[in-house]
């Protein structure tokens, strides 16, 4: 009466075993002794090819090296044979790790191989497994035949079509499993002995992913966790371990060392597998190749690292205007985030200009500070070891951070420059109050003296010269008044940019000695005498009118700064250029004052106890500037000042400005 499911009694099936030594076939025999087998033992290749003509063995065991016809060849005849062409062969021999030798039994046809001395385990589970396929098959074919059989029962003819149902299923879930387990690219299936560890099963992945052949998984002692990182393996021995008390599965992500010598990262999976039928106990495992996704974790991890030290760098510089301090807690950070040091080299005066190629070399990653089109500095980080980026990521990074930093230092010069403008406007503003102020006093006195005079006396008898006298004065404050409000107003068109010169041909030296003859009074009573050294005439094309401020501003500069020493005027020719200089005897300029004077609202802290806005030298050097030239100083403290005016006598951009007709605003702004 047929049955279904497992618990019918085992079949005996026949397992022959081929070798032509026989202490070899009594190994095998003892081995496999079992009341599930049938052992036929032969000692050569042709004996074993007689015995199929009449017989099916579920598996073949057979010697590779044997006289007359080796296994290979016997293989090779019991292949061709449709009949015996599916009987699965196992190789026995000597171990021999040829891999040319191993693929040439499989092109053979062998479906395993078992290397001498062999391991006993393996070779009964592998017996195993072809006898258990063997009796599958069989009650497959048996079950089709019953069947075919017209005579059977009902019942028996449902039972049979259900048995055979069954093991279609089983046999196409057999074969899909196997699919699946090869289908799988990114990992290895494997099973293994529990206490060994040595592999029964890996799928072909083990080879493609990490380069060992199939046979090395297999056949080699303590292979997988010696490839294991030393400080990784207690760990992983340890999980395994625990499975038996626990039952549940292992899990665990580690490195494995490839064939290549490259380290692959691997999440290994590993449970107890007990056999129903026969209650074997086997380790089966998946570990999955993880290494793309480790990455990309890490590049996670670095992004993140990174984006987050340069936006706490952008707040910490963003603290306060002093980036020195702000530049301390972003040293912080990339020690925190980089495992490297900061270095800033700001271009300043005090410090020394670091040598780039020196910092390269001391395994620095270098990067320039600019901001506006402006180099700044240099910006450095020196990675203490220990950091996870590569040196073309630190770069990037650097180069990020030093976009920051230069944008720090940037601001900071410019609230800084802001701060020093604002100062110098205030200065100017309380200095130019006071000086407008000055002429308004006397003048409001003399005009109340004068109208209480007309109050009081008759016109007759105003005397005359007492009149006339005030008036001159109030003249000469209103004159100053004039002078001070022209000065500030060329000097907002100047910062405009809006000067208008009006260019034309006239005598320089009727023009200096008439500035001369207009000082002659101012320059007597401030006890100067003058030295004029002119040729007889010297025809400029000039804007007139703007020449003569340059030399009223230098000569009342001598004025101020130089009484009672003498000054000389010389005027002389040089190629094209017109050479001009004041050169007068007083106090001097001290060389650090020098370049400052000709800068708006700038004036030297000893002289603040004379008149003034600071302007008188800024718009000569604009003037002088206006028509090609320049003005220079030359001068030591307590040697007196020379002041020199070089112009070209035609200066080129008369061509431009005499085509146009120069509009006479600045000469009405002066008010006649
Ligand atoms: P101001 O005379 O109104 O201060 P200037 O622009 O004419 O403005 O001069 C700027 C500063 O340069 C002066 O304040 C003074 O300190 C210095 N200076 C100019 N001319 C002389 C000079 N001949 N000798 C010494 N110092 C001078």
């Amino acid at each position: 009466m047929p049955s279904i499911g497992n618990n019918k009694p085992t079949e005996t099936v026949k397992v022959l075993l081929v070798d032509d030594r026989q202490d070899n076939l009594l190994a095998l025999e003892a081995v496999l002794a079992s009341p599930d087998y049938e052992l036929i033992k032969l000692s050569s290749g042709q004996e074993a090819l007689r015995y199929l003509l009449s017989e099916e063995p579920a598996v073949i065991l057979m010697d590779v090296q044997m006289p007359d016809l080796d296994g290979f060849e016997t293989a090779n005849l019991i292949k061709q044979n449709e009949r015996t062409r599916e009987i699965p062969i196992i190789f026995i021999t000597a171990i021999n790790k040829d891999e040319r030798y191993v693929s040439k039994g499989y092109a053979y046809g062998a479906v395993d191989y078992i290397y001498k001395p062999f391991d006993a385990h393996i070779l009964i589970s592998k017996v195993r497994a072809f006898a258990d396929l063997y009796r599958k098959n069989r009650r497959l074919l048996e079950a089709e035949r019953r069947l075919r059989e017209t005579a059977i029962t009902e019942r028996e003819h449902r039972l049979a079509e259900l048995e055979l149902r069954a093991l279609k299923r089983e046999r196409a879930e057999q074969k899909k499993y196997r699919d699946l387990v090869e289908g799988i690219p990114e990992g290895v299936v494997w099973a293994a002995l529990p206490e060994s560890f040595m592999f029964v099963f890996v799928s072909q992945a083990a080879e493609t992913l990490f380069g060992y052949p199939v046979d090395q998984w297999l056949t080699e002692e303590n292979f997988f966790l010696s490839r294991l990182p030393s400080e990784e393996r207690e760990a992983f021995r340890d999980g395994v371990r625990a499975i038996w008390e626990t039952g549940k599965s292992f899990e665990r992500e580690h490195r494995f060392l490839k064939r290549d010598g490259t380290t692959a990262w691997l999440k290994t999976s590993v449970r107890i597998h007990r056999d129903p039928e026969n209650d074997a106990v086997e380790l089966r495992g998946l570990s999955t190749d993880i290494t793309r996704l480790k990455e990309a974790e890490r590049m996670l991890e670095r992004a993140k690292n990174r984006s987050e030290l340069l936006a706490q760098a952008s707040l910490a510089l963003a603290k306060s205007v002093d980036y020195q301090t702000n530049l301390v807690e972003v040293a912080d950070l990339v020690a925190a985030h980089l495992h490297a040091n900061l270095h800033v080299f700001p271009w300043t005066k005090a410090s020394a200009v670091p040598d780039t190629d020196k910092l390269l070399r001391q395994g620095m990653v270098v990067t320039e500070l600019r901001a506006r089109n402006n180099s700044l500095g240099l910006l450095a980080i020196e990675p203490r070891g220990g950091g996870d980026f590569a040196r073309d990521e630190l770069q990037g990074i650097a180069d990020d951070l030093a976009n920051r930093v230069a944008a720090a230092i940037d601001n900071a010069a410019l609230f800084k420059r802001a701060q020093d403008a604002i100062k110098v406007r205030e200065e100017f503003i309380s200095i130019a109050s006071h000086e407008l102020k000055t002429p308004i006093t006397p003048l409001k006195l003399q005009t109340q003296l004068l109208l209480r005079m007309a109050d009081r006396q008759p016109e007759s008898e105003w005397k005359r010269d007492h009149i006339v006298g005030m008036l001159r004065s109030s003249n000469q404050q209103i004159d100053r008044l004039t002078r001070l409000v022209d000065d500030l107003l060329d000097m907002s068109r100047m910062g405009q940019g809006k000067l208008q010169l009006s260019f034309a041909e006239f005598d320089l030296v009727a023009l200096v000695l008439e500035i001369l003859k207009r000082f002659e009074e101012q320059l007597a009573r401030a006890g100067i005498q003058v030295e004029a050294s002119l040729p007889e005439s010297l025809i400029v094309c000039w804007d007139s009118f703007r020449i003569e401020q340059v030399l009223i501003n230098l000569l009342a500069n001598a004025v101020k700064y130089a009484p009672g020493k003498p000054v000389s005027v010389t005027l002389s020719q040089e190629n094209n250029i017109v050479v001009l200089s004041i050169k007068d005897n007083g106090a001097g300029i001290s060389k650090t004052d020098q370049a400052r004077i000709f800068k708006r609202f700038e004036r030297v802290g000893s002289s603040t106890a004379i008149a003034g806005l600071g302007l008188g030298l800024y718009i000569v050097s604009q003037i002088v500037g206006e028509h090609g030239g320049k003005v220079f100083v030359e001068s030591s403290l307590g040697h007196g000042a020379k002041f020199t005016v070089k112009i070209p006598r035609q200066p080129i951009r008369i061509a431009k400005a005499a085509k146009q007709p120069a509009l006479p605003a600045a000469r009405e702004a002066r008010g006649g």
